[in-house]
């Protein structure tokens, strides 16, 4: 007699756990657990400590991705997402993200509690001076903007190749996310941490060369217009690099391939939020309520930060530390990297994720969004056209969507999604079980442009 088959619509799969699974979670558990000890004690220092942590990390997590996502490869990618309590804003979410968020407090605030010491550091910043050491030779020590930078690319990497096993059939998540993985590898970590090597102990403007104005908000200040001027031709070269990437690229490839060039294939905050926070995609709201705030404070945040370079330009050339008697660092300069910098882009955008969704930051307070944004929605070849012959109306689309676009509402019209909140991650696309949606870049003549406002 044959065995009756399981019509069970919320059970999950029967299969064995791979032991990839298993022995994964073994290892980032001793990772994780070094790294806390590493806090609290001394010895947990040297090359070998830092080698054998992110060995395990990375190690396990590919394992672990690689047993669940091509061993397992149960159904969907997505099966049980709305069913396990970290990825359904249940009791490990809220503990998940008040970790996060701690562990940003203390890095922008208490770095001393992590182990930044004047002299020497200990804890887990001390953990990483083997490498700051490889790279601004023997006497250098970690910052703990070092240890973020490499904690930030390892994730971006190895949960980057969890993205791409899970992903793996269709072809734009896989060359975005090796675009995104190498953007941030190169451009964001060892290109910078070379230069900055090589300035030998000049001033240091030698960052991430994607990071524009306005999203990297200090381009302007008078600190490191200073330090460019001092650094040279290299000083110069990240000038006007500066310059033509916000007033001509951004604009220019925007027109041609909408933000995605940037938000979904070189952007570190979108490296992120598609890799780390892709179990987190499905969170976003989609309500219209959150549609007019997300537009009121992304666009609130772009203004705000035209008035505070504005205002520190005037100080700059002027020579004057003051606005109409109003201190501009106290008043301009401070709360913007406090409020914008600190709390909004890593507080609430990262340490959010398990709550909000994995593009907080990137829909409301990304000032270069709302920046490409404004091309995307009136001036760009890209949109996001319908077969709305095959659409079910199954709202995988709207689910997916971590811009909180409800892309079904547009499925079911047969309208081009034509958002400026779109940041191309194609992810519609994917989930979609009919095939009815492509990102395209056609003639603008033909562009249905959006009738929602
Ligand atoms: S919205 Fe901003 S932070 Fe997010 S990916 Fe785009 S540019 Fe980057
Ligand atoms: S509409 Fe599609 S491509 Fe655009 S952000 Fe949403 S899921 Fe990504």
């Amino acid at each position: 007699m044959s065995e009756p088959s399981n019509m069970a619509l919320t059970t999950g799969d029967r299969k064995s756990t791979p032991w990839q699974c298993t022995s994964g979670t073994g290892l980032v558990v001793i990772a994780l657990a070094l790294m806390a000890l590493a806090t609290t004690r001394a010895e947990i220092t040297g090359a070998i400590w830092m080698w054998a942590t992110l060995g395990m990390l990375i190690t396990g997590s590919v394992l672990y991705a690689y047993g669940t996502f091509v061993v397992k490869q149960v159904g969907e990618p997505n099966n049980g997402t709305w069913f396990a309590p970290l990825t359904s804003r249940g009791t490990w979410a809220w503990v998940f993200g008040a970790m996060l968020t701690l562990f940003y407090v203390l890095l922008y605030w208490y770095p001393e509690m992590l182990g930044l010491g004047e002299q020497t550091n200990t804890g887990l910043v001390a953990l990483f001076d083997p490498l700051a050491m490889l790279f601004h030779g023997s006497g250098a020590k970690a910052s703990q903007w070092f240890m973020y930078g490499t904690l930030y690319t390892v994730l971006i990497l190895t949960l980057g190749i969890r993205f791409i096993f899970k992903y793996r059939r269709n072809r734009y998540q896989v060359i975005r996310t090796i675009v995104l993985m190498a953007a941030q590898t190169c451009l964001a970590y060892l290109v910078p941490e070379i230069l900055e090597g090589l300035q030998d102990g000049k001033a240091y403007f030698a960052k991430d060369i994607k990071y524009f104005w306005p999203l990297n908000y200090y381009f302007f200040e008078d600190w490191h217009l200073d330090a460019m001027r001092q650094g040279g031709t290299l000083g110069m070269v990240c000038l006007v690099w500066g310059i033509i990437g916000f007033a001509l690229l951004t604009p220019v490839l925007t027109y041609f391939l909408g933000k995605r060039w940037y938000c979904s294939w070189i952007c570190g905050c979108g490296g992120l939020a598609e890799t780390a926070g892709d179990s987190f995609r499905h969170l976003s709201s989609k309500s219209i309520r959150a549609w007019k705030l997300e537009r009121w404070l992304i666009h609130g945040v772009l203004v705000y930060i035209v008035v505070v370079t504005a205002v520190v330009l005037y100080g700059y050339f002027s020579g004057s530390g003051s606005i109409a008697g109003v201190d501009i660092y106290t008043w301009f300069r401070r709360p913007y990297g406090f409020l914008i910098g600190s709390m909004f882009s890593g507080v609430i955008g990262v340490g959010f994720y398990p709550l909000l969704g994995s593009r907080v930051w990137c829909r409301f307070g990304c000032p270069m969004a709302a920046y490409m944004g404004l091309f995307q929605r009136r001036l760009s070849k890209y949109r996001i056209t319908v077969n709305s012959g095959q659409c079910i109306s199954c709202g995988q689309c709207s689910t997916y969507c971590e811009q909180g676009i409800d892309v079904r509402w547009y499925a079911m019209r047969g309208q081009d999604v034509v958002r400026a909140s779109c940041v191309g991650c194609g992810i519609c696309s994917t989930v979609c079980p009919r095939g009815v949606l492509k990102l395209e870049n056609g003639p603008m003549e033909t562009l249905q442009r959006e009738a929602r406002t």
